[in-house]
């Protein structure tokens, strides 16, 4: 201690002391800020450049990483530049001392005692060449070296030098020349790159090959003699020839690029998950399909794939043509805001399926149907009668989609669609109603296609990213204390992150998996068994309201696939559909990247079961259902109804009277069954006039009046608010079904008749403001009461 004490106390101490201090203070008011200005990289999945912007000075100063600077490259510059660089401290005092020398004995003044740090400062400040700049930049050089490693002021030097023209830095030189990335350039391109940043502008590579050559080899020679590399190596690379020429800088996947980097503002290199043979060829592919359905008027696609096992998305085409400027090819239609036409019908189905309120086979009835004045159509324009929930699925059948969603509520399908980050749908949540499930609501193919890749992954959610996990954007941390930074990388959480969000359970998700890899249905491409191979895929298509996007989405275990096909322009055409002109595209793009799938298709879940179900209803079957077939079910999640397809009639022997246990005649009767239509279907077969088993009339001696067989009035909806226009004169409409035996309906309003009428056939009036009754009669006594709201506005 007391000799610390003592040492303290001496002089030489007390003026390095001083020293000491007064660099700390003058590197705390003159901190060295290094901020190249760097071009931005996206790389692709193995590191190698997919696309490449100029920086915001129009330079090539591309940012090699510590990775690329190979032991090959590092020796050649070092001992080219500056031989004793691991061992100086910014400046080299022998160096000094030779070019000294030099100087007196030349008269001439050389710039050999330069240190790549201190060349770095150069590169980074340019000054005037003054005594007092030099001291300065001495002192920066020390700066450098107190805050930076030797690799990263090595990093610097190789990212700054000069290549003439507006190339700097030997990653830009190394693309733009040699087409690769430094790791990668032989013993006699690190040669070549390493003699011009001393004289850029006369060794200009593509220019002046044949005395860049020459240079290179007398380096060699030199580097044989220095034994810097094995002479083997100096051969091979004295017989290298050099043919180079500048390339245009790489331009691939130029949606996404944009994307990122403007994502990303303040990152050089951003490591995109993007596979580039994936890349090109469906670049390629979406351009000819392109340009083959020009003739038709349709002018743009987009396509997304996303790796199932890694969320990781492969390809990325944004439109056609990047460069096609006449259709918009700069949009990026995997983020354009569309409507989704049927392809969120899945989500709908499956979510039933997860109620419990439908199994596969349960039957709907697909019938002209009013949701208090919405009126939805099939794509096709017809009516389908009684079908299964398999059938309406796959054949994307309107009406059924909307009575389930009106079933299951519309916010409960939002809800499930906010999870999935669908971000217009979460917008706009409060204004969604029933035709969302037909396409009323925006999506981009980016969220539809992280959509179904949960149908891939038993119902988990798990947003894909466009970036690696380890290497794409790590945020610099960075700490000052007393001038000496102290750095972290901390990486970000990966876009994303973590595990799944379950959206649908894995029983609901294999059951959709199976309806969607049906074969025998609608939305197959015309003739695609001429045309196109089959991939084994699951796949939902879409075409959207006045036939402006056609959309083909499909999966199997390992992809998930996104098209969308149409005009930027918003124009509709009449051949847009997601089966014919979207599902083509589909099918090539699978059978390319995964030509004879070696991937297992999806496994039944643990809680999957079987049972025997009535092909009349899709129920448990009762006694008097003879027609039983099998169907999946969830157990303790599906409903266990018992089938009332058909019920017992008591009629007379001539089967032209029903009675009821109230007026069956005590001379016996008929036990017989008769099916059990519901209203609606009985009145839609009363309209194409097909023949249905009816029930007889019942006992017309009979005095009970059946309440359960009253009018049913579909129009308009008890307890609503209907807002008419008094400009136009509007007029509400009422419709009302009634049973089969009914010849007359009566309209009350407030109590007073209105009008009699046709059953099955609606009538319009003309209410006056507020609270209105509406009431129909049969002509059998049997009533029905509403309460509207009318406003006029
Ligand atoms: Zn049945
Ligand atoms: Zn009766």
């Amino acid at each position: 201690m007391q000799r610390i004490k003592a040492l303290i106390r001496t002089k030489p101490f007390k003026i390095v002391a001083y020293i000491f201090l007064l660099f700390i203070s003058l590197d705390l008011i003159f901190p060295f800020k290094v901020q190249p200005n760097y071009s931005t990289l996206i790389t692709d999945s193995e590191g190698k450049v997919l696309h490449a912007f100029l920086n915001n000075q129009d330079k090539w100063r591309m940012k090699t990483e510590l990775s690329e600077i190979t032991p090959t490259l590092e020796k050649a510059i070092v001992y080219k530049e500056d031989r004793w660089f691991r061992w100086h401290f910014g400046v080299d005092p022998f160096a000094i001392i030779r070019a000294s020398i030099r100087n007196v004995f030349t008269g001439r003044r050389t710039s050999g005692a330069s240190t790549i740090t201190m060349q770095v400062v150069r590169l980074l400040k340019p000054q005037s060449r003054t005594y007092f700049n030099k001291t300065i930049e001495v002192l920066r050089a020390f700066q450098l070296e107190i805050h930076y490693s030797k690799d990263e002021i090595l990093q610097l030097y190789l990212n700054l030098v000069p290549y003439g023209s507006n190339i700097e830095g030997i990653k830009s030189a190394s693309i733009l020349y040699f087409q690769k990335s430094p790791d990668i350039l032989s013993l006699a391109e690190v040669m070549a790159l390493a003699i011009i940043p001393n004289r850029p502008t006369s060794l200009r590579l593509g220019i002046n090959n044949d005395f860049i050559l020459k240079e290179r080899n007398r380096w060699l020679n030199k580097f044989r003699q220095l034994a810097v590399f094995h002479h083997q190596d100096i051969d091979d690379a004295l017989s290298e020839p050099l043919n180079v020429e500048r390339h245009q800088a790489p331009k691939l996947a130029p949606h996404l690029s944009l994307r990122l980097k403007n994502e990303h503002p303040a990152e050089s290199n951003i490591h995109s998950t993007l596979i580039r043979h994936k890349q090109l060829t469906i670049e390629k592919i979406v351009q000819n399909y392109v340009s083959r359905l020009y003739a038709k008027n349709i002018h743009n696609a987009a396509v997304m794939v996303i790796n199932n096992q890694t969320h990781q998305v492969e390809a990325y085409v944004g439109s056609a043509d990047f460069n096609n400027p006449l259709d918009g090819g700069q949009v990026d239609g995997v983020r354009a805001i569309r409507s989704p036409g049927s392809t969120l019908k899945p989500l709908l189905y499956a979510t039933a399926f997860d109620k419990g309120t439908i199994t596969p086979k349960t039957t709907i009835n697909d019938v002209p149907t009013n949701f208090g004045g919405f009126e939805p159509e099939n794509f096709d324009k017809l009516f389908h009668g009684k079908i299964t929930i398999e059938y309406a699925l796959a054949n994307s059948l309107n009406i059924p989609a909307v009575k389930l969603l009106k079933e299951i509520s519309t916010p409960v399908l939002v809800d499930k669609l906010k999870k999935a980050d669908f971000h217009t749908v979460k917008k706009n949540s409060s204004k969604l109603g029933l035709s969302l499930i037909l396409g009323g609501c925006g999506v981009t193919l980016e969220e539809l296609t992280n959509l179904y890749s949960s149908f891939a992954n038993e119902g988990q959610f798990q947003k894909s990213s466009p970036l690696t996990p380890d290497g794409g954007i790590k945020k610099e941390l960075e700490k000052s204390v007393l001038g000496f930074r102290f750095r972290n990388w901390v990486e970000s959480s990966p876009l994303g992150g973590g595990g799944g969000l379950s959206i649908i359970s894995p029983e609901s998700t294999y059951l959709i998996n199976q309806i969607l890899t049906q074969i025998t249905r609608p939305d197959l491409p015309n003739n695609y068994a001429y045309t196109y191979r089959m991939p084994k895929i699951a796949w939902k298509t879409g075409t959207s309201f006045g036939k402006k996007d056609a959309w083909s989405i499909g999966y199997n275990a390992k992809y998930t696939v996104g098209i969308w096909v149409g005009n930027f322009s918003g124009e509709g055409v009449p051949e847009l559909s997601g089966a014919n002109i979207a599902t083509p595209l589909l099918f090539d793009i699978f059978n390319t990247i995964d030509y004879n799938s070696s991937s297992k298709w999806f496994k039944s879940p643990e809680n999957m079961a079987m049972r025997k179900v009535c092909a009349e209803s899709g129920d448990v079957p009762n006694e008097f259902c003879v027609n039983q077939i099998t169907d999946y079910y969830i157990p303790s999640v599906s409903k266990m109804t018992l089938c009332t397809h058909a019920k017992y009639v008591f009629v007379s022997k001539d089967e032209r009277i029903s009675y009821c246990s109230h007026c069956l005649p005590d001379s016996g009767a008929l036990r017989k069954i008769y099916p059990n239509y519901a209203p609606e279907l009985v009145s839609w077969f009363e309209t194409k006039h097909i023949l249905y088993a009816s029930i007889p009339p019942h006992n017309p001696t009979c005095e009970r009046i059946f309440q359960e067989n009253a009018p049913q009035i579909v129009y308009p909806v008890d307890g609503s608010e209907y807002i008419l226009d008094k400009n136009d004169t509007q007029k509400l409409m009422l419709n009302a079904q009634v049973r089969n035996d009914v010849k007359e309906i009566y309209w009350y309003i407030n109590d007073k008749l209105l009008r009699k009428s046709k059953p099955n056939t609606p009538i319009f009036f003309a209410p006056n403001a507020g609270k209105t009754k509406i009431s129909c009669s049969d002509d059998k006594g049997r009533n029905t009461d509403i309460v509207v709201k009318v406003r006029w506005e």
